[in-house]
């Protein structure tokens, strides 16, 4: 017999290109294993990254629900005291609220009566134009009784693509009444559509991409779940993070899923170069290994050739052996004609074999009375056994537990594998718990099917079993991060929202007081900029062990958002008063902490709201207790403050200013004042602030901090906005080419603003009118605009940057970002915010960030302005730690441009005097 020819192949090849290929596999195993780790470390930092993106996104979420449920609140107010003529006007009123938000599909009012909801007096859209939603006059009836606004579970719709999608209700009473017991006959109803509210939601905070792969869902779950939102092929996965929301009276849970996003992520180009070196200098080993062996193998060669002549010697003995395989062969071909049907048969059990061992499902096949016959490689691996030590064997005793099959004979009143058999024939797929070999148990889906003949007997039982272990973690984590938060494992808002809920029930039965504590850490982000995330973590961990020592056993503590703590004090009897727990926290706060062997002060801000007095549910409460929050926050931090009704008012009055907004451009209501900046040391005019001031007919002056952000909120900043530039630009040109000035003009730009396509259309041809050169228009962006969406900032500044702008980054130091983030924009200069330049001589604490920001600003290459200089000694301090100019009362206050021209012409005349005393 010849010697099979691939072992005599096999030899020379590997003997000379074996140790080159080995080490070059060496060399390439190791690179990859760099490579992956470095991979890994990526989709961590991405993972990192991405529950900030979430958290955001819950954020926004909840920001555009609460201001749907505020708007239904005003709007209800306003018609229940609306006098009817005036409500026929309604629809005017309301027609810029439904064309801002594309997720209002219609707006009306329903009265009640004893038949059945009717359309109300504001009928211009009705609610039974089309479908009604299920459960509406239950809801109404609710509704026309709840304090405040109450929302609907979600039902189906059908959107104008056709395509199904969701939809909700938020229900108004509309009443005189401030408090209840009240029954309104009239309610107004906004019906919200899901998908545009989510789709505008998500187009505030992510760019298109991360959008378009980010898996999310959305339940509601305040009773049975109801699926509010999910995105096509959502999964629970290991990135999965969960937040709540509160929509009126109801509970949203939001998982969203990055799994995607960390998939597909692209290796960095770092990890790149690191395997192509390692490729490399993989492939440059194994070549100098492979010429250093040809050499050898060249004399190898001339022993092979001798062998070879031995060889032929051989060649007569072979001749013979062949004509013998002749004959053999006349032979086998007989035997092949029977053996063919034979092997068809065998290649189909061969198929089947190969889809058993690739399968990743386990899978065990056992004979009608339940003897194992097959079992697949996944099943060796899943249950611990090699498959020859279990065919033959009889299951159920092996895989399941003694009680489930205790419960199945029960419950089928036979025994033993008949049992497993009879239950599985009654259900499709289960979850049930699963016995390894060791003992251990594990969770998994099994699906058993009858195999039948083809006279329909049963030969034996198909079992395909699923471990789901990985699901359930993933689920238990979720179910945890739904119900408590992650870092101080204090309860999250959801936890807080049931406990409310139960703290006001008792205290309505026990007619008792209640209190919810709003509090949040001033200046929190300091700690992260300065000292980074984890010593931030740290402090947060710190703060909450230091809150939970200050309230009763029983009381709640709940972490709601980054530096947002939230306390309950329930079941409050007339002499204990929550303001001395408030007290207890801020005295507790005041001993410094101690993080990374530095002490370090941080104080917070409180407000109250109490039940019944300030609301009667617990949204209610929370609403009001964070806008007592603000209260404290203006008034100087480091306080506490009560609700007060006044705070609330003044939602009515926001919707009048945006009415009275909407006339002001074209009735020419605004004008810019300018405020100068000038050098820290010489006191020289370095440039001015454009301010816009609104001016009444009754000539009276409206600050922007009073409609700038209802101007944002309503999109009106953007015609505004763009007046701004144009007069800005024209005014400063004037007063260079009149020779009284050449220093820039700094235009503070809004969010909107930033976001408009059109941005920089307004910009060109604002300086195209005016012939401002680009380098006098200095654009000043908040530091929270700017972090808002890097990547977004990062490009159209780039595109200032190209047409020859400055960029300044106002408001420095209240937003979120720290000195090395702002690195990567091109900007110009920073303006530390007042709020800090306030208090540089009293507070050491304020002291040290400016000086900070300022030196830090300077190793960046960046100029530093100071806002709010009022005093000599503020100035001094600014002199001293170099900083480059500012901008305050102490020079000046804004002018009106008349006013400016005034002083730069005064200017100019001193300069001219001194040139000339000189
Ligand atoms: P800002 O950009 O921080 O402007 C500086 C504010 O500080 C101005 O308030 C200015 O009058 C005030 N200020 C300047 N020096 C001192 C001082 O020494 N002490 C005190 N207490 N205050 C000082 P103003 O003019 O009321 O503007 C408020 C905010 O309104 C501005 O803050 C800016 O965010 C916004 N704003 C003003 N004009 C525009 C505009 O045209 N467009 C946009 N989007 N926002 C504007
Ligand atoms: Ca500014
Ligand atoms: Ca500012």
């Amino acid at each position: 017999m010849p010697a099979s020819p691939t072992p005599r192949a096999v030899i020379p090849f590997l003997r000379r290109y074996g140790l080159a290929a080995v080490v070059f596999l060496l060399i390439l195993a190791l690179t990859l294993d760099n490579y992956r780790s470095a991979i890994h470390d990526e989709a961590d930092a991405t993972r990192e990254r991405f529950r900030q993106i979430a958290q955001e996104q819950a954020y926004h979420l909840r920001q555009r629900t609460d201001n749907l449920v505020r708007e239904a609140d005003v709007l209800a107010r306003q018609l229940a005291f609306a006098p009817d003529e005036s409500r026929a006007h309604f629809g005017e009123i309301v027609a810029p609220l439904l064309s801002r938000q594309p997720e209002i599909r219609r707006l009306g009012t329903l009265r009640l009566q004893p038949g059945g909801a009717t359309p109300g007096a504001f009928a211009s859209f009705t609610i039974a134009d089309t479908t009604l939603p299920p459960g509406l006059d239950d809801n109404l009836q609710r509704a026309a009784t709840h304090p405040s606004s109450i929302a609907t579970e979600p039902y189906p719709i059908t959107r104008p693509d056709g395509t199904p999608g969701t939809a909700l209700l938020i229900l108004s009473p509309i009443t005189r009444q401030p408090l209840p017991p009240f029954k309104a006959d009239e309610v107004l109803f906004i019906e919200v559509a899901v998908d545009p509210l989510i789709d505008q939601a998500l187009r505030a905070s992510f760019s298109r991409e991360i959008q378009r792969r980010l898996d999310l869902e959305i339940v509601d779950s305040t009773t049975v779940e109801h699926v509010v939102y999910r995105s096509p092929g959502f999964r629970i996965g290991s990135s999965s993070f969960a937040d709540s929301i509160s929509v009126a009276d109801r509970q949203w849970l939001l998982i969203a899923t990055a799994d995607r996003i960390i998939e597909t992520l692209d290796p960095s180009q770092e990890a790149g170069a690191q395997l192509f070196s390692g490729l490399s200098l993989g492939s440059l080993a194994a070549f100098i290994l492979y010429v250093l062996q040809t050499r050898a193998e060249a004399i190898r060669r001339q022993v092979d050739e001798k062998t070879l002549a031995l060889g032929d010697a051989n060649a007569s003995l072979e001749q013979y052996v062949q004509a013998l395989g002749e004959t053999n062969r006349l032979l086998e071909s007989e035997v092949e004609k029977h053996a063919r049907s034979e092997s068809l048969l065998r290649e189909t059990t061969t198929l089947q074999r190969a889809i058993l061992d690739c399968a990743e499902y386990a899978i065990v096949y056992t004979d009608s009375s339940g003897v194992i016959r097959v079992m697949n490689p996944a099943a060796e691996r899943l249950f611990g056994y090699r498959a020859d030590e279990l065919i033959g064997v009889q299951t159920p005793l092996i895989f399941h537990t003694p009680e489930d099959i205790a419960r199945w004979t029960l419950a089928q009143r036979v025994s033993g594998f008949a049992a497993v058999a009879a239950a599985a024939e009654n259900s499709g797929t289960r979850e049930i718990t699963l016995r390894r070999r060791d003992g251990s148990s594990f969770p998994a889906n099994l699906s058993i099917s009858e195999v039948q003949d083809t006279h329909h007997q049963v030969r034996g039982y198909l079992g395909i079993v699923a471990d789901i272990t990985q699901r359930h973690d993933a689920e238990r984590r979720i179910r945890h991060l739904a119900h408590y938060d992650s870092l101080t494992s204090l309860p999250n808002r959801t936890l807080l929202g049931n406990h409310l809920a139960d703290v006001i029930a008792s205290a309505r039965e026990r007619q008792r007081r209640a209190a919810v504590l709003f509090t949040d850490l001033d200046r929190f982000k300091y700690v992260n900029d300065t000292l980074g995330h984890h010593a931030g973590d740290e402090l947060l961990l710190a703060v909450a062990q230091r809150l939970r020592t200050c309230v009763r056993d029983g009381d709640l503590v709940a972490r709601t958002g980054g530096d947002e703590f939230v306390i309950v004090l329930g079941n409050l009897d007339e002499g204990s008063v929550p303001q001395d727990i408030a007290s207890r926290i801020l005295t507790s706060l005041a001993e410094p902490f101690v993080l990374h062997g530095r002490r370090f002060t941080i104080t917070l801000s409180i407000g109250i709201a109490l039940y019944p007095n300030d609301g009667l549910d617990g949204a209610a409460l929370i609403k009001n207790a964070d806008a007592a929050m603000y209260l404290a926050k203006e008034r100087g931090r480091n306080n506490f403050q009560y609700f007060d009704h006044g705070l609330s008012e003044r939602f009515s009055e926001r919707l009048e200013i945006e009415n009275r907004l909407r006339h002001a451009i074209d009735d020419q209501q605004f004008v810019l004042f300018y405020q100068p900046q000038v050098d820290t040391l010489s006191g020289e005019l370095i440039g001015m602030e454009a301010l816009i001031r609104w001016r009444q007919p009754d000539g009276s002056m409206v600050p922007p901090d009073t409609f700038i952000p209802i101007a944002e909120e309503s999109g009106l900043i953007v015609p505004i906005g763009a007046w701004v530039l144009r007069e800005a630009c024209r005014q400063n040109q004037a007063w260079q080419q009149e020779g009284l000035g050449r220093v820039p003009v700094g235009v503070n730009l809004s969010a909107r603003q930033f976001d408009d396509a059109g941005l920089l259309d307004n910009i060109q041809s604002a300086l195209a009118e005016s012939g401002l050169p680009p380098a006098y228009l200095d654009l000043e962006l908040t530091e929270s605009l700017v972090m808002r969406n890097p990547e977004h900032t990062r490009s159209v500044l780039a595109e200032c940057r190209k047409l020859g702008l400055q960029l300044s980054v106002d408001d420095f130091g209240t937003g979120y970002s720290s000195l090395s983030n702002l690195k990567r924009f091109p900007i110009d200069r920073l303006k530390i915010d007042r709020s800090f330049i306030d208090e540089i001589v009293t507070q050491a604490d304020d002291a040290a960030i400016a000086q900070t920001i300022v030196a830090m600003a300077h190793t960046l290459r960046l100029e530093v302005i100071a806002e709010g200089v009022e005093t000599d000694a503020q100035l001094a301090l600014l002199r001293r730690w170099r900083c480059d100019a500012y901008q305050g009362y102490l020079c000046s206050r804004p002018l009106s441009a008349a006013d400016m021209t005034q002083m730069l012409r005064t200017r100019r005349a001193t300069r001219e005097i001194s040139l000339a005393v000189a």
